[in-house]
């Protein structure tokens, strides 16, 4: 049994079907069309559109609000799966549903309600956005700020590097309530894309991953709320924090489905491939090539579904995150490389996804915390073990 079959053992019937779903959407509406988002710099706000409709959107969205409320596991793996089509859309997709199950924790609301209504159709995009422009790494320095005013909030600021934000309405944004607080000072507040004093740019121009509308808007004087309160100063850092391990774990499934793309496809290739009188794959260089590939995949594997199952328990994951986090973003840049380079110049074609998940590996490598700052937390929890 493999340690995929494993795990989606301990997944409920419906979880499965869903899982299931999401491959055969995968192979009919993402594979035939990744390399033409890429190539023509669009955004498939269309099929994204799809994919929310058929429940890829509102995974883990509690019952009570309209959702199947499906495990993290689930999620994780229809990431998994999703990926080893297009990173870039199941990246977005993968936005949207956690903006989604975010707004559903706002106090309840006739706004509120009827916000989960439309992103639960697709009609609302969502996003978060922590990053601006001067501010990654280091998200409690960021700088856009909020002033209380009767009835809400004031903010004033810019954002960078969103995913989604191209098309978003519904952006989760994190601002400063009081810079002698520090991270204690940062809220979370919706920002709805249609309102005065929002400012939407130009998605980027990358290297790769067009389809996760990666991009930034400014806010002038923008007026929110109180009842769009998500998370007060004081909850709002913590709250990331604790998100963003998560995202760690299914992270390092999204790289393990790129890296087993590239492994399948590199193969194949390979058994055909004839130099020299035999197949490529006879040549004891290039097959342990792909055999170290396929160690660091079940390696990969096994860090990421550990770390899920950390987290569907309940118990801290902040470590195994990290590591797993870490691990799945070196192996997969280099394992990817090695697929290519079992293909020669053919592993550079835009009929295979490889070069455009080579592209994605780099981008998964600063997303959700840099490797850097994986060595920082493993490096922390070392001295932790072993010194102190
Ligand atoms: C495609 C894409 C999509 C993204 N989507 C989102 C999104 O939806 N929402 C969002 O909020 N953000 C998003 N981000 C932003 C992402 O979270 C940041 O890129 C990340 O936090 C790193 O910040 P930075 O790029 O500004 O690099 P910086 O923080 O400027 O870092 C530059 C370099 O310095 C290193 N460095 C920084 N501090 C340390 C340290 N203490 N020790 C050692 N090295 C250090 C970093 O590791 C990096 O190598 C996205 C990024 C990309 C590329």
């Amino acid at each position: 049994m493999t340690l995929t079959e494993e795990f989606d053992q301990s997944l409920l019937p419906g979880e499965l079907i869903l899982l299931e779903s999401a491959k055969l959407f995968g192979a009919t509406n993402i594979s035939p069309n990744a390399k033409q988002w890429e190539y023509t710099r669009k955004f498939p706000i269309d099929e994204l559109r799809q994919a929310i409709q058929r429940g890829f959107g509102s995974i883990e969205l509690p019952q009570i609000f309209g959702g199947p409320g499906f495990s993290f596991g689930t999620k994780m793996r229809i990431a998994e799966e999703l990926s080893k089509f297009d990173l870039a859309f199941t990246f977005a997709l993968i936005q949207h549903h956690n903006a989604l199950v975010r707004v559903a924790e706002l106090s309840p609301s006739d706004h509120s309600r009827e916000l989960i209504a439309s992103m639960l159709t697709g009609d609302l995009i969502g996003c978060t956005a922590m990053s601006e422009p001067e501010a990654g790494s280091d998200f409690s320095s960021l700088k856009t700020v909020a002033k209380k005013v009767a009835g809400g909030w004031i903010l004033n600021g810019k954002k960078g590097w969103i995913t989604n934000a191209t098309d978003a309405n519904v952006c989760l944004t994190y601002a400063q309530t009081d810079t002698s607080l520090g991270s204690k000072g940062i809220a979370c507040f919706v920002v709805l894309g249609d309102k005065e004093g929002f400012i939407r740019q130009a998605g980027y121009e990358l290297h790769g991953a067009h389809a996760a509308g990666v991009g930034g808007y400014g806010l002038v004087d923008y007026f929110v709320p109180d009842a769009l309160v998500l998370y007060a100063p004081g909850l709002a850092f913590k709250t990331a924090l604790q998100g963003v391990n998560r995202a760690r774990i299914h992270v390092t499934a999204m790289n393990a489905g790129m890296l087993e793309s590239s492994l399948s496809i590199a193969t194949q290739y390979g058994e055909n491939r004839r130099a020299f009188g035999k197949s490529i794959l006879e040549f004891q260089g290039l097959a342990w090539s792909l055999a170290n590939v396929a160690t660091s995949l079940e390696a990969m594997r096994s860090l990421a579904y550990r770390g899920a199952r950390q987290i569907m328990r309940g118990e801290d994951a902040l470590d195994s995150a990290a590591i797993a986090k870490k691990f799945g973003n070196e192996q997969t840049l280099s394992g990817v490389a090695a697929c290519m380079q079992a293909m020669g110049a053919n592993g550079l074609r835009a009929e295979y996804p490889l070069a455009r998940h080579l592209a994605a590996a780099k981008l998964l490598s600063y997303t959700d915390g840099t490797v850097e700052m994986m060595n920082e937390r493993i490096s922390g929890a070392v001295k932790k073990r072993y010194v102190l």
